[in-house]
């Protein structure tokens, strides 16, 4: 599995940085962002370090259907189906990516404006 040991998001994934995990499975963790901008905030990543959703390869499409299930499952277990709940990935600094490891937001419990800032 390729891991960067410079990388936060790879460093808690590996269980080396201590993280509030919602999941975990042999392919991808869940859990709450350290600075949450709706009740519920929480980022699912994958073991394997990928930069960008730039970098993604075809066959890391299964990874990313998977986390997206994966998603869905955090905000049915969390009561969120209901109000309604935003999945977000940034993808470089325009859209304001800060780690450099890619990651799903799941933000919910609150009503959100569109288009974001
Ligand atoms: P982004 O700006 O899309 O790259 O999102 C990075 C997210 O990681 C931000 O929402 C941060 O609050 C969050 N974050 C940074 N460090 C940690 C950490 N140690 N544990 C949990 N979340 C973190």
């Amino acid at each position: 599995m390729d891991t960067d040991p410079n990388c936060l998001f790879c460093k808690i994934a590996a269980g080396e940085i201590k993280a509030d995990l919602l999941h975990r499975d042999e392919w991808h963790v869940a859990f709450r962002d350290a600075n949450p901008q709706a009740p519920f905030h929480a980022l699912l990543v994958p073991v394997k370090h990928i930069s960008t959703l730039d970098d993604l390869a075809n066959e890391e499409g299964r990874l990313i259907g998977d986390i997206l299930l994966s998603a869905t499952r955090l905000a049915r277990e969390n009561d969120l189906v209901r109000g309604g709940y935003r999945l977000v990935w940034n993808c470089g600094p325009d859209a304001g990516q800060s780690v450099y490891h890619i990651h799903l937001h799941v933000l919910g419990g609150r009503r959100m404006a569109w288009p974001p800032g």
